[in-house]
């Protein structure tokens, strides 16, 4: 797993701005999750970063592209994936057992942000859970594979709505 952590210590109290645009930030975890998505458009993320008695206080926004298949058409799309974030992020008391994710790690007097964690987040959350080239997009035939955006097939007419196709197998007992 790619790491990137920033020391609370040696941030100023008025807080520091960080570019980021190391794209293994993205690739590393894509890979390693098996995300099925292959890198489009260059990441790059902003984020200030201002230190709080016990945390961080993380505002920033990021931006880049995906290359995704249609979930129809298995057709590929350049997918732009951007967001902003803004939270504060502290260390987790001993006795917290939540499962959300904590990003900060406690060291010998100090507190440490997981950014590469904390990106990769934003960047989930981003991505949209259906995908479609065309909310009209026609998808494959499930019985010849013919595109049916490009191309119509013999199969397509006795087929009929694959909705219907689905209650006349219905069987009532
Ligand atoms: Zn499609
Ligand atoms: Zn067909």
């Amino acid at each position: 797993m790619f790491e990137l952590w920033i020391a609370l210590k040696d941030i100023p109290a008025e807080g520091r701005e960080f570019h980021f645009t190391d794209q293994s930030l993205w690739t590393g975890p894509m890979d390693e999750y098996g995300v099925q998505a292959k890198p489009g458009k260059d990441f790059e993320a902003r984020m200030f970063v201002t230190p709080q008695d016990e945390g961080f206080l993380v505002v920033g926004s990021f931006s880049g592209s995906v290359i995704l298949p249609c979930d129809r058409c298995l057709k590929e799309l350049d997918l732009p994936v951007s967001g902003d974030f803004e939270s504060f992020e502290e260390p987790r008391a001993k006795d917290d057992d939540s499962l959300e994710v904590c990003r900060i790690r406690r060291g010998k007097n100090v507190l440490d942000l997981d950014v590469a964690g904390y990106l990769w987040e934003q960047f989930m959350l981003a991505l949209p859970v259906n995908l479609l080239c065309d909310e009209e997009c026609k998808g494959l035939c499930p019985n010849c594979g013919v595109n049916r955006n490009q191309e119509s097939c013999a199969c397509a007419q006795t087929e009929g709505d694959p909705r219907l196709a689905v209650l006349r197998n219905l069987k009532l007992s």
